[in-house]
């Protein structure tokens, strides 16, 4: 019998008001059943709208270093347990395992860099223009958040927005993608645990029409944060724009790894292959496009061949498997599509591109680790962001034309070049139009206390992590203290006409 898991409401862990149930199945192999989850509509998001709502006029006068303090035992809680919450995220959504330690370990590294800001959260002191005045701006909570997540970072990204919200003072309404609601389930309990009071988190499992959406249009949600795709975040944004609500939007990428004729190629090779296939092509910082310099174009591309058809495909709690499935069977069936699309569209299959036929990988969504070259700039596959194992391999002539083919995308979230001249990377680092961009190292690899989000369509000039995450969980309120007893009008006694 597969597990029954419940929303958490008010205090409570809860069914829905209809009922009404949805499976999650390993996409490792889709006979094991995950559990069986509450499948909500708007009664049950109304439900928990109410109970966050009357939670936060309590939360928000915890004193913010408290509020640190249970976040620090979440940290720990999560330390103790993060094997058994790594393997159930693996078992859950098929990534292997060390990367789903690593995924525990950001939860960890955001849930102490959280703790310690509950002792900042530094406003400003600024001399007033009038005597016998003082000005200063502090930060304060702003109500409930609606915290919408995606598949691919289960643990890192519901915390990297639910650990700074609850440290600014909100509470929330958290619906996790309906891929990974059981690794969701064990967060809320880890944070109920360490003693987030009642009412303060509540967990609304369901579809994103049925409950994300309803949670944007809710008129007592004051803020959203979601992470997913460009065209849910387009959704979000006209709907929560149209309701002046705040809005922080973590959306696609089509991310580029320059290499230049002067690389270390073999580190540059170990990178691609991280950027490219881990997490099967599913991260929003995923390598998708390969830029070489012609020089060395051929001589990299069988060093890469070589490896990427080697990359050992399993069940990510396997020791030496290297790449797990896709997410489900339609992320496969996107995957295949485009690789549809590129052969139609002249680019040249040189590995993968096929559903593997092995035994053991039968009942799992496994796709080939796939490379395609001779790519040009304006095929769909160097253009549009594809979300699986499949890397576009493009030739270039010199620095501007990388770094011109490189921005030639609606996205710009992450970006790497390789080369071993200080000039050419300063020159990089100023042309390349993306929120990250890495030296020597792959489009991927995060670090908890950095500012993370991109430009373009990736997203909507926000950033989560680091110190300015909180910018967006908290509101400023401007105090001017006047103690002079009478009546000073700024501008105007102050200055002669
Ligand atoms: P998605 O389909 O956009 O879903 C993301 C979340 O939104 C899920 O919880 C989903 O619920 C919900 N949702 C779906 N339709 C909705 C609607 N109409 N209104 C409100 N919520 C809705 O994205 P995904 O396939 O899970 O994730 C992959 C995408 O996320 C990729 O584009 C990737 O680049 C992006 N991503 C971006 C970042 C970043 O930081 N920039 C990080 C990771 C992933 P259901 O699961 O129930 O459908
Ligand atoms: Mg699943």
């Amino acid at each position: 019998m597969a597990k029954k898991f419940q929303n958490f409401i008010n205090g409570k862990w809860v069914d829905t008001k209809s009922g009404r149930t949805f499976a999650n199945r390993n996409p490792a192999n889709w006979d094991d059943i995950i559990g069986i989850f509450p499948k909500s509509g708007k009664e049950d998001v109304d439900e928990a709208v109410r109970s966050a709502r009357a939670a936060f006029e309590k939360w928000r006068l915890v004193p913010a270093p408290k509020r640190g303090d249970i976040l620090r035992r979440v940290g720990d809680i999560m330390v103790a347990r993060k094997e058994e919450l790594a393997r159930q995220m693996t078992q859950e959504m098929g990534k292997v395992l060390a990367e789903t330690q690593g995924d525990v370990q950001e939860g960890i590294d955001t849930a102490y860099y959280a703790a310690s800001e509950g002792r900042r959260l530094f406003g400003h002191t600024v001399p007033s223009e009038l005597p016998n005045k003082f000005n200063m701006a502090i930060r304060v909570p702003i109500g409930v958040a609606g915290i919408v997540t995606p598949w691919n970072f289960p643990m890192a990204i519901p915390t990297w927005k639910i650990f700074p919200a609850l440290l600014s003072g909100n509470t929330i309404v958290f619906k996790p993608a309906s891929d990974t609601p059981a690794t969701a389930t064990s967060l809320v309990e880890v944070l109920l645990e360490a003693g987030v009071p009642e009412g303060v988190v509540n967990i609304v499992h369901g579809g994103g029409g049925d409950v994300g959406m309803n949670i944007v249009r809710h008129p007592d949600i004051d803020l959203i944060s979601f992470t997913g795709s460009t065209s849910v975040g387009r959704q979000i944004s006209e709907t929560a724009g149209g309701m002046l609500k705040r809005v922080s939007l973590e959306l696609g990428g089509k991310n580029a790894q320059l290499v230049m004729d002067d690389a270390d190629l073999g580190l540059a090779l170990d990178g691609v292959l991280w950027g490219a296939f881990g997490t099967t092509g599913q991260r929003c910082t995923a390598t998708s496009r390969l830029i070489l310099h012609e020089k060395i174009h051929d001589v990299f591309l069988e060093m890469l061949i070589k490896r990427a058809v080697a990359l050992k495909l399993g069940d990510g709690l396997k020791a030496g498997v290297e790449v797990g499935p896709c997410i489900n069977e339609n992320q496969r069936k996107t995957v295949q599509s485009y690789v549809d699309v590129g052969l139609k569209q002249g680019a040249q299959l040189v590995a993968g591109g096929e559903i593997p036929t092995e035994s053991g990988l039968e009942k799992g969504w496994f796709y080939k680790p796939t490379i395609f070259t001779d790519v040009k700039a304006n095929h769909r596959i160097a253009k549009e962001e594809i979300f699986g194992p499949v890397l576009s391999v493009i030739r270039i002539k010199s620095l501007d034309e990388g770094v011109k083919i490189l921005n030639d995308t609606i996205y710009g979230l992450s970006s790497s070049i390789y080369t071993a001249d200080v000039n050419t990377a300063f020159r990089a680092i100023r042309d390349i139009n993306t929120g990250i961009t890495y030296i020597n190292a792959p489009t991927i690899g995060a670090e908890a206390h950095m500012p993370f989000g991109g430009v373009k369509q990736t997203g909507n000039g926000h950033r989560e992590g680091g110190w300015t995450v909180f910018e967006f969980f908290s509101e400023w309120k401007t105090v001017y203290i006047d103690y002079s007893g009478g009546l000073q009008r700024a501008q105007i006694d102050n200055y002669e006409n």
